[in-house]
């Protein structure tokens, strides 16, 4: 509702309102512009702040969003924002300061903010062109950009399919998640396809075309740096999570080829069949990146569908300096991008991109009423049924930032990540767990004490050690995140050095390009305070007693 004077809270439901709601009358659009300068004045002033917000104390948080009861009466919109700014804006977390180094949320470009409006306004629903006309063409463009930047095919190529409608270079969808979903969908739909008299695992089902394959299962493989949406795949595509396969890495977290021709062999003599396999450009935990080309060799030889998650680390394909780093890439049956990580766009925009511009037909649903045979809707190929013009933000940034600016983004930020990886290095107190190969590195908080042992101790001791750096770690990654000044996570990683075993450590993501040298260094600056604090709470004690 719009504001009616100072009286009551609420309006009536009277038709008269609620028709109000849906078209605000001429003579009542200073209402709009005034809401807007508020909304916009608060959240700019919000971003602003280069703290990240205090520890998201659960119970605290939770009492303000209790109540399960609805007003009877519609409330008035000033009401609303009230609430929200108070309560939902105030006690959420800025994603954009520079110094929120540990996740892969991206800061947003200014332009982001007035142009969402543009999608929010219009309310285009792309599964069919019936309710997006235009944004159906747009959002096939993006596909078609993002797949040249991956498989570099010429002109003529893209003349004939970026626009085609029998065929997609690729779907858009709502994320990294059900991208590598729809990548291994149209997988399996093509490896247990149709054949002779069956009619494939679409309409058969998995039983049935095991049976018609003469398998007894059927395989996913991917190294153990794999990002958990993989284990969610092989559920929802009837294969179960034993049928995802983790195969060991190198001491740079990539995957090792001989280990996962050792698990092909292994699965053969259990009459399993290898589905795909897939690669990492750009591991969530550690940013590594696979020896592609090697893996394409192998998915050729065996007749896999080859599978790349680069939702991470797609858009290094923009820097000339990085991207030989994704070699091999070009020979993925399927590309994962996500485009709210290094597309920097709003979150809910991910791709996924086929070599073959056919491989979607595999994966092809019609219906009568929306989707008819031979259609020119996008929807045809999609999980997701309505979704929003999203592709409209990312032609956008992919326009206004540009294939230089990109190439300045990915360069600064791994750039950066070296020297943040030298920084801790130079200490006597850091000690760097996995060296950056893109923007992502990890690293730990090792004080002398513990030193000490790591370099003379037994091998037990070394694992005693280990076991209470790693709660040392946790402990330090808490307080930093409470104190609210700086932010970065922390994972479990297997470490080469010390036998494999599962080490805590601290996760650094480096997109923002307003993060400075300075604040990296007050980052390390600030855990150091509290590693020191925390030694002396009793780490230290126990440190002492370990038998070397
Ligand atoms: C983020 C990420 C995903 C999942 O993407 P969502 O957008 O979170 O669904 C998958 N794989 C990798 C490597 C990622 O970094």
């Amino acid at each position: 509702m719009s504001e009616q004077g100072n009286s009551p809270k609420h309006a009536e439901a009277t038709l008269e309102t609620m028709r109000r709601v849906f078209t605000l009358p001429e003579n009542e659009r200073s209402t709009l512009s005034r809401l807007d300068r508020e909304i916009s004045e608060n959240l700019l002033g919000f971003l602003k702040d280069r703290v990240v917000t205090g520890d998201i104390a659960p119970a605290n948080l939770e009492r303000d969003f209790q109540s399960t009861e609805l007003p009877e009466h519609p409330l008035f919109v000033s009401e609303q924002v009230e609430f929200l700014l108070n309560k939902v804006v105030a006690q959420s977390v800025r994603t954009a300061s520079p110094s929120f180094v540990g996740h892969m949320t991206s800061a947003l470009p200014y332009f982001m903010f007035p142009l969402a409006k543009i999608m929010m306004t219009l309310n285009q629903n792309v599964v069919k062109i019936e309710t997006s006309k235009a944004f159906t063409p747009l959002e096939r463009q993006v596909i078609g950009i993002l797949h040249r930047l991956i498989y570099e095919f010429d002109e003529t190529f893209y003349d004939k399919w970026t626009q085609s409608f029998q065929q997609s270079l690729g779907v858009f969808c709502s994320g990294g998640t059900i991208a590598n979903v729809t990548g291994l969908w149209a997988a399996r739909n093509t490896v247990l396809g149709p054949r002779g008299d069956f009619p494939g695992v679409q309409r058969a089902g998995i039983a049935a075309a095991l049976r018609h394959y003469g398998l007894d299962d059927i395989a996913i493989l991917v190294s153990r740096r794999g990002h958990y949406s993989l284990r969610k795949t092989t559920d929802v595509l009837g294969l179960g999570h034993d049928q995802l396969h983790v195969v060991d890495i190198n001491a740079k977290h990539q995957i090792d080829i001989n280990a996962l021709r050792q698990k092909i062999a292994d699965l053969r003599r259990q009459r399993i069949g290898v589905m795909a396999i897939v690669g990492i450009a750009g591991a969530t935990e550690t940013g590594s990146v696979d020896p592609l080309d090697a893996m394409a060799d192998v998915a050729q030889e065996i007749g896999a569908h080859f599978h790349v998650d680069a939702a991470w680390g797609g858009p290094t394909l923009f820097s000339s300096r990085y991207k030989h780093l994704l070699k091999g890439i070009e020979r993925a049956d399927s590309v994962t991008i996500d485009a709210h990580k290094q597309l920097y766009v709003p979150v809910g925009a991910g791709m996924v991109l086929f070599k073959n511009p056919e491989a979607l037909c595999s994966i092809e649903h019609h219906a009568n009423y929306i989707i008819r045979q031979g259609s020119r809707d996008i929807g045809k190929h999609t999980l997701e049924g309505t979704r929003p013009g999203m592709a409209m933000l990312v032609h956008s940034a992919l326009h206004i930032i540009g294939k230089k600016g990109y190439e300045l983004l990915i360069d600064l930020g791994i750039g950066k990540a070296g020297q943040f990886a030298k920084m801790i290095k130079a200490t006597s107190d850091f000690e760097v767990v996995t060296e950056p190969q893109t923007n992502i590195l990890t690293y730990r908080y090792v004080p002398a004490e513990a030193r000490r042992i790591l370099e003379s101790g037994t091998d037990a001791a070394k694992a005693e050690a280990n076991e209470i750096l790693s709660e040392l770690t946790e402990s330090i990654q808490k307080e930093q995140r409470t104190a609210g000044k700086t932010f970065v996570s922390r994972t479990r990683l297997e470490s080469a050095r010390y036998g494999g075993k599962l080490l805590t450590v601290f996760r650094v993501v480096l997109a923002n390009p307003l993060t400075t040298r300075q604040i990296l260094s007050d980052i390390l600056e600030e855990q150091r305070g509290y590693g020191e604090k925390l030694i002396h709470d009793g780490f230290l004690t126990r440190l002492a007693a370990i038998a070397t």
